[in-house]
């Protein structure tokens, strides 16, 4: 069993406590049917993902994503929760996990952004697990470099006719709706970007390709042509659409390092279970110092993973406002960590680690992507710097 000590930090209250300990319960007991190991992967993934999304609503916990006036826990999002969802989960298995945090990724632009037809649309139903949400930003030349995206939406009339490609859409073909971007003006830049909620048998939208990664994780191409969606559908005002998707990541990088994090602790849990078993010249592996070395390199690299995305995570629920700064530190540092963590986990597991289906080797290939999407943890450098050049120019 995992530590879980830090949930008596003080940027928890009893509401968080209580929220961890009924989903580690439901993790034990009914995400085993909900998710069996073997349907994890292959044909059967995308009917396990939302079978997930399905129990994961009825029990309740996908309110974490979710405005209490629409059904959820929070005024908008209880980021503290979708954290601790997301690293139990994440402990679990990584398709809970992903299947838990697409619902608010997906539809986190509604909350902050839409108008009240729009949330009451479709934010109950996300909150039940009955729509399936996806966000859409990331083009096959615009990765890191959002603004140069390249899908362009027209006004004509009350409508917008959207033409253009998406990649790297999780949730492409099981999703019900998209939060699409796409550029309404000329030029280049986060410039005249706007958002748009899609639903996803709007025609002129199709699945262009379904792509296949190192880890359970419905991912796909999407394809806009002449897709006429109603202007109403915008999300924000016309040119705010790099805010939209800035403030969306505002809140759910956090919540990457906190999966991180769950695959960390998952794996230190197997290290253990390991070494203690395992003898080697005589003795079990647990009793040499090499081994007690790599043991508190990775619960030090825990503890300050869980410690930076608590920051965040209380930063945002209780002070409100953008948390660039803290949310870039640990999705950065989480994720970064994480990756070492497992590794030393996989190395103290021998040849058995590197064994298909074994824990240890199953979070190697999950944890690989966390460094990559929500921006790399090249991007997060880029943005912690900017903030702290930021801060000595004030103070200075
Ligand atoms: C599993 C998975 C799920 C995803 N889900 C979604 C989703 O649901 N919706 C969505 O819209 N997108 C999604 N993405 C896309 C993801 O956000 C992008 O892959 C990511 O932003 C990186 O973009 P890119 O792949 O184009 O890489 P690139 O931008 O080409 O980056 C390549 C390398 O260059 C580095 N780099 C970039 N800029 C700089 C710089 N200025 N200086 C130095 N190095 C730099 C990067 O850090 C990286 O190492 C997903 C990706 C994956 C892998």
């Amino acid at each position: 069993m995992s530590d879980a000590s830090f949930l008596d930090w003080p940027f928890f209250d009893q509401s968080h406590r209580d929220f961890a300990a009924a989903l580690e319960e439901w993790a034990n007991t009914a995400l085993p049917k909900v998710c069996p190991k073997d349907e994890a992967h292959g044909p059967a993934m995308d009917q396990t993902a939302k079978r997930l999304v399905r129990e994961l609503g009825k029990a309740g916990f996908l309110a974490a994503s979710i405005p209490a006036a629409y059904g959820g826990r929070a005024k908008d999002f209880d980021v503290r929760a979708i954290c601790l969802g997301r690293e139990i989960l994440g402990r679990h298995a990584g398709l809970a996990d992903f299947a838990f945090a697409m619902q608010g990724l997906g539809s986190a632009a509604i909350t902050l952004f839409g108008t009240e037809a729009q949330k009451q649309r479709y934010l109950p139903k996300v909150g039940r697990g009955e729509a399936i949400a996806a966000f859409a930003i990331s083009e096959v030349d615009a990765g890191s470099d959002v603004g140069n995206m390249s899908t362009q939406a027209v006004l004509d009339g009350d409508h917008y006719v959207i033409n253009g490609a998406k990649t790297w859409i999780s949730n492409a073909g099981l999703a019900d709706f998209y939060t699409v971007f796409a550029r309404i003006g000329d030029g280049t830049g986060a410039k005249n970007l706007a958002a748009f909620v899609v639903d996803a048998d709007t025609p002129g939208l199709s699945v262009s390709e379904r792509i296949d990664v190192i880890a359970p994780h419905p991912l796909g191409s999407l394809k806009f042509e002449k897709m006429r969606v109603p202007a109403a559908n915008m999300l924000g005002q016309p040119g705010e659409g790099f805010k939209v998707a800035m403030s969306v990541l505002d809140v759910f990088r956090t919540t990457v390092g906190a999966a991180a994090l769950g695959f960390a602790r998952r794996a230190l849990d197997e290290a253990l279970a390991r070494i203690f078993k395992r003898k080697v010249f005589g003795s079990p592996l647990a009793d040499y110092q090499l081994t007690q070395a790599k043991i508190a390199e990775m619960a030090v690299a825990i503890d300050a993973s869980a410690l930076l995305i608590y920051r965040s995570a209380w930063t945002k629920d209780a002070k409100g406002g953008r948390v660039t700064r803290e949310a870039s530190m640990a999705k950065q540092f989480a994720t970064d960590q994480a990756q070492v963590v497992i590794d030393q986990a996989v190395q103290l597991w021998g040849g058995l680690g590197v064994v298909s289906g074994v824990m240890v080797e199953q979070l190697y290939r999950e944890i690989r992507a966390l460094r990559i999407y929500e921006g790399t943890s090249e991007v997060q450098k880029l943005v912690i710097a900017a903030k702290v050049f930021e801060d000595f120019k004030h103070g200075g």
